[in-house]
């Protein structure tokens, strides 16, 4: 038999176990970043945002050249849309 009231007070003493790690959990914890690969803690000066792993200072290093690369092609993207309408409204004033 599954006493009841044994387990109703287990799981009460749980949780308020879990919220007062909580709840001293963020006001012990001080200001501190997450390596933005592996998500570690590290240093506020930290930078760029990521630990002394090799690994993820490679993969940070791919990251930021995958964005430059996205952000060029955005620019050409945007570019090849935008100069030939500037081009028409170019046309429609001088004509
Ligand atoms: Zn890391």
């Amino acid at each position: 038999m599954v006493d009841a009231k044994k387990v109703k007070d287990m799981v009460s003493k749980r949780t308020s176990k879990v919220v007062s790690q909580f709840g001293s959990g963020t006001s012990k914890v001080p200001p501190h970043k997450h390596c933005r690969i592996c998500h570690e803690p590290i240093s506020v000066k930290a930078e760029p945002r990521v630990c002394n792993d090799q690994e993820c200072i490679d993969k940070h290093e791919q990251d930021d050249k995958n964005q430059r690369t996205v952000r060029i092609a955005m620019f050409v993207f945007f570019g090849l849309f935008a100069i030939p309408y500037l081009l028409t409204l170019v046309m429609r004033l001088v004509g």
